[in-house]
């Protein structure tokens, strides 16, 4: 039980006593006594109240922000539906589930670290150069950027030797 509420019920347990001591009370310094007691007991209950009161309103501030968090959480669970994890190419991981837009199908990839937060934040793909081994991706939450999978137009960056064999062709072509 609360704390307060005992204190209140202890408070009001001794009040009924004192009441019954005025009522077989045989001198009216008897009366008196008892009566000035029972008046210091209702202070002490009207305190308890208050405490009481505090605990009341203290508690459904707690509620209140819990039923928020809950609220938050199914907002956040009935966004992310059908999301699974997947591993890409590159081995990061993301959530990622096909959805329709613009009437076409395509698998939308979700952020995994603000996914961790209850956060639904889809992943914007970074225009990559043909020497990017994989696709890039950007979250425009937390600005994270992740590997996503291969880029179909890879090339291997010239080596310096070959830069040189070809400059030393042309040159030769020249001649
Ligand atoms: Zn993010």
């Amino acid at each position: 039980m609360i704390a307060e509420l005992s204190a209140a019920l202890a408070a009001i347990k001794e009040t009924a006593s004192l009441a019954r001591v005025i009522s077989e009370a045989k001198t009216d310094a008897e009366i008196k006594a008892a009566t000035s007691e029972i008046q210091s007991k209702l202070i002490a209950l009207q305190m308890d109240c208050f405490s009481l009161g505090d605990v009341v309103r203290l508690r459904e501030e707690q509620i209140t922000h819990l039923k928020a968090k809950i609220a938050e959480f199914e907002d956040f669970r009935s966004q992310t539906e059908g999301y699974v994890l997947e591993q890409l190419e590159s081995g990061s991981f993301v959530y990622s589930k096909n959805e329709l837009v613009s009437g076409r199908e395509i698998s939308v990839k979700l952020c995994p670290l603000c996914y961790s937060k209850n956060v639904k934040s889809i992943l914007h793909s970074i225009p990559v150069a043909k020497s990017s081994h994989f696709h890039k991706s950007r979250c425009l939450l937390c600005e994270n950027k992740f590997l996503m999978n291969k880029n179909p137009d890879y090339e291997r960056p010239k080596s310096f030797g070959e830069i040189g064999r070809e400059l030393n062709g042309e040159r030769w072509l020249e001649r």
